[in-house]
């Protein structure tokens, strides 16, 4: 089956959407800074993350009013004054001390390492996506501000803006290498490799607009990481991190009916939110409603061995065989079938006409895998030591994980 998706090469300005009354922050396993009852200005650091992942800040004021799981939530008094953001600086002499300056702003920064050349990738995420190139377009002080920083952090001998070709974006003096946009080129590692002609070249970094605009806000205005801009059906908007999913529906004017499926993401990548109130995380890129008629349903039907899936993944992988050590829940198995190389495009899914949840199937092997290791570090093994290479399905059912939705 011929890939036949097209990436957006226009976009929509951004649009600015309500500050919510609440906005429940994912912590991502950070340190909270902050206890229940304490005041909270917007944009004040209020967990620390460990590495350079990027800390949490506020992205609304208020009153720090709950902290369940993973999860801190901030009540916004609606009769006070906004109250601005409140300014940090990124601020060092040397490349070590501006991650750890942006870190501290929110901004993840850890893959920043030197290089000699500095891809910024506009291509977009996934097909309906605009919110990279209208971040490109309506944004530039803040994205060259960007890349002024990623220069002094990664040093490279040459920055360039990876670009659909015909968008007319730039960035500054930094040339521009035009590209088809075809999905998913518009992939980090698929960019780079169209950039370069090489697969994972050691002498290049990539950096998404999404992230050089965040980078570049920091610089230019002090502000940390508190907003995500995302496209939801052709607009593109400006929203705080945290806000509820129901909350930018509203705005949108868009309403999500039982049986439809409300993705954070677009339709081939984005992940199901289990309910409208769960939260926009940092980094989101776009708000799908795919209504209960159109959206792909899937099944437990068992492999038919069709091919299709291999023939259409980007990574070369035998999606077949490895999505079915990953549904029996023998992740490491699925490991040795390529999993680490997957770029989560979702063209396998969607191509398989039995209609098997391969994606979930990945994400599942992902994150059991990085659980496990997590909780036992040296030496972790999901599986006996004498499992095969392949395995038929239901040798063991028993050990079946439940697929995210
Ligand atoms: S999601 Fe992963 S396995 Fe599936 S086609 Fe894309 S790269 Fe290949
Ligand atoms: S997983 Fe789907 S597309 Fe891949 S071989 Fe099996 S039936 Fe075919």
């Amino acid at each position: 089956m011929r890939n036949v998706f097209r990436l957006a090469d226009r976009a929509a300005p951004i649009e600015d959407v309500p500050d919510p009354l609440r906005v429940r922050l994912p912590l991502g396993g950070a340190r909270l800074l902050v206890r229940v009852g304490d005041a909270v200005a917007a944009g004040q650091r209020v967990a620390e993350s460990p590495g350079l992942r990027g800390d949490v800040h506020a992205s609304i004021g208020g009153v720090a009013a709950a902290v369940d799981g993973d999860f801190l939530t901030i009540s916004r008094d609606p009769d006070a004054a906004p109250a601005p953001e409140r300014l940090g600086e990124v601020a060092g002499a040397d490349a070590d001390a501006l991650r750890r300056g942006l870190a501290a702003m929110g901004v993840p920064c850890a893959d920043l390492t030197d290089a000699d050349l500095l891809v910024v990738n506009a291509l977009e995420p996934e097909p309906g996506v605009t919110a990279l190139g209208a971040l490109c377009r309506f944004e530039s002080p803040a994205m060259l501000a960007g890349a002024r920083l990623a220069q002094r952090i990664a040093e490279p001998s040459r920055i360039v803006l990876a670009a659909p070709r015909g968008a007319g974006l730039s960035l500054g003096p930094n040339p521009v290498h035009e590209l088809e946009p075809r999905y998913p080129d518009g992939l980090d590692a698929l960019t780079v490799r169209a950039v370069t002609g090489r697969e994972r070249p050691g002498n290049a970094v990539v950096v998404g607009a999404d992230r050089l605009w965040l980078m570049g806000r920091a610089a230019l205005e002090g502000r940390a990481a508190t907003r995500a801009v995302l496209t939801v059906r052709g607009r593109n908007l400006r929203v705080a991190v945290g806000a509820s999913v129901r909350h930018v529906l509203d705005f949108a004017g868009l309403a999500a009916h039982e049986g439809d499926r409300v993705l954070l993401g677009g339709a081939l990548r984005g992940e199901a939110v289990w309910d409208l109130d769960a939260p926009v995380p940092r980094g989101a890129y776009a708000l799908t409603v795919l209504p209960r008629a159109a959206g792909a349903v899937y099944t437990d039907a068992a492999c038919m061995n069709c091919g299709e899936c291999h023939l259409i993944c980007p990574a070369r992988i035998l999606v077949g065989i490895m999505a079915r050590f990953a549904e029996f829940g023998r992740f490491e198995g699925a490991q040795r079938y390529g999993l680490d190389s997957c770029l989560e495009c979702g063209l396998c899914a969607w191509v398989c006409p039995a209609r098997r949840p391969l994606l979930q199937f990945i994400r599942l092997a992902r994150r059991e895998l990085a659980r496990a290791a997590e909780a036992q570090p040296p030496a972790a093994s999901m599986e006996t030591p004498g499992d095969a290479p392949v395995e038929a399905p239901g040798a063991a059912p028993e050990a079946r994980r439940e697929v995210p939705a």
